[in-house]
């Protein structure tokens, strides 16, 4: 590759992009959060790649299988490709340190707050770490991006409020809080 590293923006799946199932295991059940698409559609138009990594231990825990992961990830394509979005890749770890055999029981480096998959990305698609960004509902989704210095933004949708409340009332409030991705993305467009 010779083009120079180029900054992303990572987004988490569930609860970020699409209504939080838990264990979301049929691709009929995917629904995008409102505005979601949208969101995504204006980091395209903006020029940045949109890279969505994704905790799936699920499939450690035995709940669906990889093959039904991959229908449910194109569903999400689709529902975001009929408004105009378009997601460059998906990432996901089907891992669990406690459940999934010989398979999947693991501690990996993939797992979110792991790193792993931000790295994989980067160096399959030339990405810059330090200058990208990751946007989720989780305070794991922002300790990946910290580990390679990118910065995050906590959404609100999901499980975020509730991860919000509970790191402000230990003092650990992240920086950066937003409504909901389409809030989030305004706040990457402002300051890039
Ligand atoms: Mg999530
Ligand atoms: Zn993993």
């Amino acid at each position: 590759m010779s083009t120079a590293a180029r900054p992303a923006v990572f987004l988490d799946r569930d609860g970020t992009i699409n209504v939080e199932r838990d264990y979301l295991d049929d691709p009929s059940e995917v629904e995008l959060i409102p505005g979601a698409a949208e969101a995504i559609r204006e980091l395209n138009v903006a020029g940045f790649p949109v890279v969505v990594v994704t905790n799936q231990s699920g499939i450690a825990r035995g709940m669906f299988d990889e093959s039904r992961l991959a229908e449910i990830t194109r569903r999400l394509d689709e529902l975001l490709a009929a408004r105009g979005a378009k997601i460059l890749a998906s990432y996901y770890c089907p891992h669990h340190p406690d459940y999934g055999g010989e398979r999947y029981q693991r501690v990996c480096d993939c797992r979110k707050p792991g790193s792993g998959m931000l790295e994989q990305a980067a160096r399959e698609h030339g990405l810059d770490l330090s200058a990208s960004w990751i946007i989720g509902d989780s305070l794991r989704d922002l300790e990946a991006g910290a580990a390679v210095g990118a910065h995050g933004i906590l959404v609100a949708t999901g499980k975020g409020a509730e991860q919000y409340a509970a790191a402000r009332a230990r003092g650990e409030a992240p920086e950066d809080f937003a409504a909901d991705l389409g809030a989030a993305v305004r706040l990457v467009l402002g300051r890039t």
